[in-house]
């Protein structure tokens, strides 16, 4: 197996002795998507139910850290987390959105799907949708694709002048690092498969008529376009992969190392914001004696 020169390759250990999955992921410099293997285990068990059981263990951690983050919030804290997934079709964006689910508090927690925008979108700035689905303060949001369409699909099927989707990879760093000024902390996942796994994917959704809901026909055309796809992925992770928004390379081959992934990058993401409880503005001393006295 190829290791990517891009990817970092010391690792650090956090407090407690931990590896750091992020360092292992992150983008720093030109990517070739070809060097990085989407069936590599990069980290954690090499067992599918040992994954699981894993992700599973974290989710306590998790839902505690984003009621920190809520709580805060709730007090003036402006931090929140956005997760952006972005991945050829069938790459597992849903899952992605099923793990994480699992894993926060429900309460300050959404999805939001960016397809194709609509009339009125177009009329507006491309930034401007997005900006209205980001995340309220102590939330985590995900987004299952995003503005890095406007260099992607865009770009492979010529929908703006090139001269237009050239300009955007400064935009959206400008526009990213402004989020992060304003307390917005971005993971950027980029789910990696295979052209042959995707090949099977598509094949097992006609097989299943539960699955027929999924299947698009213009995902065989956009499939053709593959080579394309992935030139126009590597540059947005190489041109955009910031200390303020870093790009995250995930192999996607194997749906429970996708998962465990997603989640050690989020709990990873979540400990280092190491949110707290604000204080009481109340003495709860006296409080709990003028409960008891009611
Ligand atoms: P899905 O994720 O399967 O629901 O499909 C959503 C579709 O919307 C994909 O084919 C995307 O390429 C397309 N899409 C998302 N954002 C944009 C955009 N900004 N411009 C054009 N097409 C988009
Ligand atoms: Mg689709």
């Amino acid at each position: 197996v190829k290791k990517s020169p891009t990817r970092k390759k010391s690792h650090s250990n956090d407090e407690a002795g931990r590896t750091s999955v992020r360092d292992r992921l992150r983008i720093g410099g030109r990517v070739e998507l070809a060097s990085i293997d989407p069936r590599e285990v990069v980290a954690g068990p090499a067992d599918k139910d040992e994954a699981r059981a894993e992700i599973g263990a974290l989710e306590a951690e998790v839902c505690d850290l984003h009621q920190r983050l809520w709580a805060e919030s709730r007090h003036g804290g402006t931090r929140s987390v956005l997760l952006v997934v972005q991945g050829m079709d069938t790459s597992g964006k849903g899952g992605a959105a099923k793990v994480v689910d699992r894993l926060v508090d429900p309460l300050g927690f959404r999805v939001v799907s960016f397809g194709p925008p609509t009339e009125q979108e177009r009329a507006n700035h491309y930034l401007h949708r997005h900006e209205l689905a980001l995340p309220p303060a102590g939330g985590i949001t995900m987004w299952d694709r995003s503005h890095y369409e406007e260099v992607l699909v865009v770009r492979v099927n010529d929908l703006v002048p090139a001269d237009v989707w050239g300009a955007r990879y400064d935009e959206i760093n400008g526009w990213e690092h402004a989020l992060a000024d304003r307390g917005v902390t971005m993971i950027k996942c980029m789910l990696h498969i295979s052209a042959d796994e995707q090949r099977q994917r598509l094949l097992d959704r006609l097989a299943d008529p539960s699955k027929h809901w999924k299947y698009n026909p213009k995902d065989v055309d956009e499939r053709a376009k593959w080579a394309d796809y992935q030139a126009a992925y590597e540059d947005a992770l190489s041109r955009c992969s910031t200390d303020a928004a870093p790009w995250y390379v995930i192999p996607a081959d194997r749906k429970w190392h996708r998962d465990w992934l997603i989640a050690q990058v989020l709990v990873e993401t979540l400990r280092d914001l190491a949110p707290t409880y604000p204080p009481a503005d109340f003495d709860p001393a006296v409080e709990t004696a003028r409960v008891r006295a009611s």
